[in-house]
């Protein structure tokens, strides 16, 4: 390896002539406390930004043995350091120069805690892995510049970010114990019989449709579970509070079954909701909703006219469409609300569903309910859907499947709910008595439409030559455009349906996670289902850099976060190029 001398004459030796004299700076180079990577040197000053990665030995780090030895606690370790680098850079690196000159970046996350490529700590080290525009006046090499940048900036912000003083370790203690609490009552939910636990004092509201922090002022109304629903789980670290150190939470529990929110417009409904769809993956401390734990499995259903959909076995919900059409293998190029939403239910089930999360707001009316009148006045007969309604019980009793749905619109669902929360100025309570006794005084009068019991949806085979991600002479161009669209070769992905995905660094990961599939296990054979087994236990064992696509160990995997297998298989259920095989099992 080159050292620090080395680094500093050749960008003596090229100043000022064009920029693709960078290019000579590629490789690595040792520094007085940390090795410095240059992985990829961008063409031009105005390209997307250089790859570099800083390394340090784990001992000058300095990190507190003991997150260290936990799989949970240096998932979230490796969070903390990189909003660690992303503040150390905001006070650090600036512009130097014309264009990006000098400006640095890494890919820190929102308020969720996820497993991203940004910082890794390897066998004896922790590495941080940067953009950095190179500078430049003009279109010439600013070499000056680039030392002040390459050998004070780049190593400053890293020691700042990935090293702690001991002073620090409390605090990142905090943090890292916070995110294990979350996931020790996540492991527990299912023990408990719970779908979901939102902890008491949680704040569930975000300051505005724009922003994913915690609404803040004297309207916030805190969480506080009803008496009737109220549980404790245990913590693994226990939390100090003004009144002392205590190891277990209280919380309302939702419990497996057929959960219903109801209560007024405006009330806090579908604020829980989206509490709960977050809440599969741990948050940051302070984000209010730290507390609010679902079932990993657990899925946002919607209707989503206009998706394409291929090859799903939507029976157990649409029949006999016009013209005789067959909804056992169902394919559309434009679905309407309710066949999508019944695709979307039929592919998280695929993936192993064990909640579903629906919300009246965004769910197509006619795929929800149908009441006795209109049982009356359309009969059965000119009628495909077969309402959730009348399936839900059975997804429960029959496949495990719970559910939790926002309903504030049709009380026929109290028939079907083993529990309802009802929502009053943003407080819970418990409903469920009240409607089961409204449920005896006003029958519904409707009869329930079930043609079929509910069956299995046979597993489905993607083809791998319906897959390309191939544009001009790229033989790979994988790349996201925010978190809602993912460009896969020369298709587009519109993933605005996806409400579970968060990051745009999942969906980019999303879509190398698609291409690797296809050379690895796309053999005609395999479903799905499989497919995502095999690639979450891929990334389990050697985690996210795996899917760079020009991946080579000792390289810049580029910026990624890990998505769940649910929003991989939306993604892939949306390409539009996609075929499927559906694979029928032969019977023992
Ligand atoms: P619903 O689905 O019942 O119609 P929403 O959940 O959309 O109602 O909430 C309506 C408004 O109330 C939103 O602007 C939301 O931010 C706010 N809100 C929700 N929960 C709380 C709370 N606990 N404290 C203060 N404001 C809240
Ligand atoms: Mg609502």
């Amino acid at each position: 390896m080159r050292d620090a001398e080395a680094l500093q004459q050749t960008l003596r030796r090229i100043d000022g002539r064009g920029y693709k004299a960078y290019r000579d700076i590629r490789g690595s180079y040792r520094l007085d406390d940390a090795d410095l990577h240059v992985d990829h040197v961008q063409g031009d000053p105005f390209a997307s930004p250089s790859k570099l990665r800083v390394r340090i030995p784990l001992e000058w780090a300095n990190l507190p043995d003991d997150l260290l030895a936990r799989p949970v606690a240096r998932l979230a370790l490796r969070d903390l350091l990189t909003r660690r680098v992303h503040r150390a850079i905001g006070r650090g690196g600036g512009r130097r120069g014309s264009g990006k000159s000098g400006v640095v970046s890494v890919d820190a996350g929102g308020q969720e805690v996820l497993e991203r490529s940004a910082v890794v700590l390897g066998d004896g080290f922790v590495e941080v892995r940067l953009q950095a525009g190179l500078p430049a006046a003009g279109r010439r090499v600013l070499g000056r510049e680039a030392e002040a940048l390459l050998l004070d900036d780049l190593p400053r912000i890293a020691a700042r970010g990935l090293c702690a003083e001991s002073d620090e370790h409390a605090e990142l203690r905090d943090f890292v114990h916070c995110v294990e609490n979350q996931e020790h009552i996540r492991a527990q939910l299912a023990g408990m019989g719970l779908l979901a636990f939102v902890g008491d004092g949680a704040v569930l509201p975000r300051e505005s449709g724009a922003s994913d922090r915690p609404l803040q002022g004297e309207e916030v109304v805190a969480w506080e579970s009803p008496e009737s629903l109220r549980v404790e789980v245990a913590l693994l670290h226990p939390i100090e509070d003004t009144i002392g150190a205590h190891d277990t939470l209280t919380g309302m529990g939702v419990p497996l079954g057929v959960n219903l929110v109801v209560g007024g417009g405006y009330h806090g409904k579908s604020t829980l909701l989206q509490a709960l769809e977050r809440g599969v993956y741990p948050h940051v401390p302070g984000d209010g909703r730290e507390w609010v734990v679902t079932a990993p499995a657990s899925v946002k259903i919607r209707a989503e006219d206009g998706r394409r959909v291929a090859s799903v076995d939507i029976a157990a919900f649409i029949q006999d469409l016009p013209g005789g059409r067959s909804t056992d293998a169902f394919a559309s190029e434009d679905a309407s609300g309710s066949t999508s939403q019944a695709a979307n239910i039929v592919e998280a089930l695929e993936c192993g569903a064990t909640g579903l999360l629906l919300d009246e707001d965004t769910s197509a009316t006619n795929f929800m309910v149908r009441d006795a009148r209109m049982q009356a006045l359309v009969h059965k007969r000119d009628e495909p859907i077969t309402p959730f309604l009348d399936r839900v019980r059975a997804l429960y009793e029959e496949a495990g499947v719970s559910s939790m749905l926002v309903m504030g619109g049709c009380g026929d669902y109290f028939d079907v709910a083993d529990t309802v929360i009802g929502m009053r100025d943003y407080r819970p309570y418990d409903a469920t008595r009240e409607a089961q006794e409204v449920a005896a005084r006003h029958p519904s009068a409707r009869r329930e439409e079930t043609p079929e019991p509910l069956r299995a949806a046979a597993p489905r085979v993607p083809l791998a030559e319906s897959f390309d991600a191939s544009r001009g002479r790229r033989e790979v161009k994988i790349d996201a455009k925010g978190v809602d669209l993912l460009l896969y070769g020369r298709e587009a992905i519109e993933l605005r349906g996806i409400e579970q995905l968060l990051d745009p660094s999942q969906t980019r990961a999303i879509g190398n996670a698609i291409h690797l599939a296809t050379r690895r296990w796309m053999d005609g054979e395999r479903s799905l289902a499989e497919m995502l087994d095999a690639l979450e236990a891929l990334l389990d064992a050697e985690g996210l850099d795996v899917l760079d696509p020009f991946h080579e160990a000792e390289r810049h995997p580029g910026n990624l976060a890990r998505p769940r297998r649910f929003e991989v298989a939306a993604a892939i259920n949306r390409l539009r190029s996609v075929r499927m095989r559906q694979r029928r099992e032969a019977p023992d």
